[in-house]
């Protein structure tokens, strides 16, 4: 049975990185029809906030990421780790250590003039210092007794083979001398109670796996397969930043993009399957098993997140979008009135004409904005194209327009009649109609718009003075 967590640290929110190893964590386990666990590592007490735990439980909510188990807290799992160091006190793989910091630095200081590379030279090893007094007043931390010799081996998921020699590791603090346990143990121990079957992390860990594994093996555990995911830069290939979009998941819903286009840009990011580009999350499951995962550092691409979103956004029913752009034009001031009236446009239909040119929710309801608002042409817009030659052929299209059916097909034929009465050419008609009905000098074709709006509006519309912006 798969078993994957996904274990934040809540000192901010979830970012596009840790939204990608929470997906591959989610996939993996979904894939296997396995569990995805979410366990938030708070023991940090200064930099976890509550807000940062509830920022990330939203953004996975907002991706659908579910956890199957938790979220565990590791505050809350204080007791379970100080029985598991009273345990290896007892069993011997981990020991007191007196030495205080003044002590340590020296300690490595005097390897550093020898040329040796600095490391606990474990002089509190019970061995190393039988007939030793502990220091009064000194509150000592406790040692994982690393073993000696001998090298961790794993075979990462990601990176393929790996191997560290033990003389490279240092005996571990794992209680701090106030008692509190330290990051590397807490995951060790969770991982066992958890019984985690696979660690899927960012490659800033990779350093830390060879001391878990060595304390997981001590504690009689199996350890569990690691896929260390590279980092994800910004598009310049700096470390990714505010800059470039290492912002909130929940800015992506703010600023108009689809979980679904979001989860499958996330896939992207250092995953493949063949060419495939745009899935879904069912597809994605099915495939993702473990391979195909990049070695490199990926780069994240807000042209190409746009383009994905655009590519859901066009598939997207029109009714399911207008229901998402509705409360984004409220808030841009639209009149809930104004887009319920009798004679308001359909939004759904309003969706289906301009879908094809948003690439988020933010920029359909931006263009949908037209077909709620009073028309507020620029003053040297209607200088320009509302010209004395064209002001009878607007005339001549109102009346055509009251007696043709409301059809786009029909609006088209009265622009046409009109044009033709008038000897114009299209632009020269169909500019200060967009003027004086929307309010701007372009917008889709202007017979589709038209044809949108109720009979009686249009005209009223093409025949009223403009109203131009102050
Ligand atoms: N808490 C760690 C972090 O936020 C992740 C630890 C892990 O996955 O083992 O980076």
């Amino acid at each position: 049975m798969v078993r994957t967590r996904f274990a934040p640290s809540p000192t901010g929110f979830l970012h596009i990185g840790g939204a990608r190893t929470a997906l591959f964590a989610w996939a993996y386990a979904r894939h296997f029809a396995g569990t995805f666990i979410l366990r938030i590592e708070d023991t940090d007490l200064e930099r976890s906030t509550p807000e940062a735990v509830q920022a990330i439980l939203d953004g996975m909510k907002w991706l659908s990421l579910d956890p199957d188990e938790g979220p565990f807290f590791q505050t809350q799992r204080m007791d379970r780790y100080r029985q598991v160091i009273a345990r290896m006190l007892t069993e011997g793989t981990a020991y007191r250590c007196w030495s205080s910091p003044g002590e340590l630095d020296a300690m490595r200081e005097a390897q550093r003039a020898q040329g040796l590379k600095p490391r606990y030279d474990g002089r509190w090893r019970p061995e190393n210092s039988k007939g030793y007094a502990p220091p009064a007043g000194v509150q000592p931390v406790v040692r994982f007794r690393n073993p000696e010799g001998g090298a961790v081996v794993w075979n990462d998921l990601v990176k393929g083979p790996i191997s560290i020699s033990n003389d490279e590791l240092d005996d571990l603090v794992i209680a701090r001398s106030d008692d509190t346990p330290t990051y590397n143990f807490c995951v060790v121990v969770d991982d066992l109670d958890m019984q985690i079957t696979h660690v899927i992390r960012g490659d800033d860990h990779v350093n830390n796996t060879p001391r878990q594994i060595n304390i997981l093996k001590a504690l009689g555990g199996v350890p569990p397969s690691y896929g260390h995911v590279p980092m994800i830069h910004g598009d310049d290939g700096q470390k990714l930043s505010k800059r470039h979009g290492a912002v909130s998941v929940m800015q992506y819903d703010e600023d108009g993009f689809l979980p679904e286009a979001v989860i499958n840009y996330l896939a992207r990011l250092g995953w493949s399957h063949g060419d495939d580009e745009v899935f879904s999350r069912t597809d994605l499951v099915a495939w993702f098993d473990g391979s195909h995962l990049s070695n490199s550092p990926s780069q994240f691409d807000t042209g190409k997140l746009r383009w994905l979103n655009q590519q859901y956004l066009k598939r997207a029913d029109d009714a399911w979008l207008a229901a998402a752009i509705r409360p984004r034009l409220i808030c841009a001031g639209v009149h809930a009135v104004a887009l319920a009236g009798r004679d308001a446009p359909d939004l759904s239909h309003v969706c289906a004409l301009l879908k094809d040119r948003a690439a988020t929710l933010n920029e359909l309801a931006d263009s949908a904005h037209m077909f709620y608002a009073d028309p507020r042409p620029r003053a040297e817009d209607l200088a320009v194209h509302l010209t004395e030659a064209v002001r009878p052929a607007l005339g001549t299209l109102a009346a055509l327009l009251r007696d043709a059916a409301w059809t786009r097909e029909a609006v088209q034929a009265a622009l046409k009649q009109a044009l033709a009465a008038h000897a114009l050419k299209m632009p020269q008609l169909a500019i200060p109609v967009r003027l004086l009905v929307f309010g701007l000098a372009q917008t889709p074709s202007v017979d589709a718009c038209l044809a949108l709006l109720s009979r009686e509006r249009v005209i009223e519309r093409l025949l009223a003075p403009p109203n131009p912006q102050a």
